[in-house]
């Protein structure tokens, strides 16, 4: 057999190059694939920034060894650098459907866990005297800039922005993972991080916009939010979602029509994604905040311009945050002058069930189940 010119070799290896692309996006595509999507939605006009979804996540999930830093649930205040600090500038996510180089973010700037004087105060007799207080001089944590905020007074202002993993439709950190660690399940959409697949290469946190991925430095592996799956299997609500006092969390299926997430995001079109120019179509959506008034040099009420910028506002959530706003202020207009908005009651709450589609079990209903 006639040997291979160096021409036909180098075609052969191109060709083979190619072929692996495609092995390797078909494999993608399989890992993407699923036929139902939980989401949440938050209404940031209610959060009273009092961080029980956050501890409520921390005590059911992250216990364990190495995972002492880690917060998959975060309320932070906004403007602010959030968690990690600065998170919205490190890149990350798809432009023009390409994946985007992001920055690796650091123990340090997600915050180290704090150790506390519990000794001192509780078993050292001095109670009176010492009080709680972190040991050491932490520079930077999870809620560093809490109530902050932005503008100058008397027009300063403030909201707070929950944060999870978007369980997203088009996972930058599922395309980064050179080993398929990570995946979504076919019967709600919820991506999940192979433990005994990972291997600790930290693509994914590279990869992800919205930094929500932590790397456990006693397992070697990355970690993240599994959006409370084992609760969500038996029909209960995430525990974020199901502590939460301001009953703000609204949980279910994005394709349930009578269910309060397709009307909010889907028909009345009130609830957006966060940073959607990332690319990874997130699945948690948020009602964005409405002003408060301004006011002018003389403190009379000022209504030429919001208090919030809207520019601010498109910066969040997109261009679809102002007829978002316009639909609320609108529907807000409405029951002044004595109408119903069944938007507005969507937003309101009466009934605690209806914020969780089909998620409406009670916890003590199910078995505590390890994973
Ligand atoms: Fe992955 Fe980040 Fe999207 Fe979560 S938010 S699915 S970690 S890209
Ligand atoms: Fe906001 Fe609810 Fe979390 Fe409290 S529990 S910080 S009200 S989202």
């Amino acid at each position: 057999m006639a040997e291979m010119t160096d021409q036909q070799k180098e075609q052969q290896k191109e060709q083979r190059k190619k072929e692996l692309a495609a092995e390797a996006k078909s494999q993608k595509a399989l890992l993407k694939k699923s036929n139902r999507q939980v989401a949440m939605v938050f209404d940031l006009n209610k959060c009273l920034g009092c961080q029980t979804c956050v501890v409520a996540c921390k005590t059911s999930w992250t216990r364990d060894e190495g995972m002492e830093y880690m917060w998959w649930a975060t309320v932070n205040t906004h403007p602010g650098k959030g968690t990690p600090r600065d998170w919205e500038k490190m890149g990350g996510g798809f432009r023009e459907e390409e994946p985007q180089a992001g920055q690796l973010p650091t123990v340090a700037d997600f915050g180290e866990a704090w150790d506390f004087n519990y000794e001192e105060v509780f078993f050292g007799g001095k109670g009176n005297t010492v009080h709680l207080q972190p040991s050491g001089k932490p520079e930077w944590g999870p809620n560093w800039d809490e109530d902050q905020g932005g503008g100058q007074y008397p027009n300063s202002f403030y909201f707070y922005v929950q944060r999870i993993c978007n369980h997203c439709t088009n996972p930058a950190c599922l395309e980064a993972c050179p080993r398929n660690a990570i995946y979504k399940r076919e019967e709600d959409g919820i991506v999940l991080i192979s433990q005994e697949r990972c291997k600790g290469y930290r693509f994914c946190m590279e990869a992800c916009p919205y930094k929500k991925i932590y790397f456990n430095h006693i397992k070697q592996t990355s970690q993240k939010c599994i959006f409370c799956y084992p609760r969500v299997e038996k029909g209960v609500a995430p525990a974020c979602a199901r502590q939460c006092p301001g009953r703000l969390r609204f949980v279910g299926f994005l394709d349930d029509q009578n269910g309060p997430i397709y009307k909010l995001v889907k028909q009345w079109k009130v609830a957006l994604p966060l940073h959607p120019e990332a690319g990874t179509q997130p699945n948690v959506y948020y009602v964005p905040p409405i002003s408060p008034p301004r006011f002018d040099a003389d403190g009379n009420i000022d209504e030429s311009k919001p208090r919030i910028p809207t520019e601010y506002l498109k910066y969040l959530f997109g261009p679809d945050v102002e007829p978002a706003l316009a639909t609320l202020h609108a529907e807000m207009a409405k029951t002044k002058a004595g109408g119903k908005s069944e938007i507005l009651d969507t937003l309101i709450v009466y009934e605690w069930k209806n914020l969780f589609g089909p998620f409406t079990k009670d916890p003590a209903e199910i078995e505590p189940r390890k994973v």
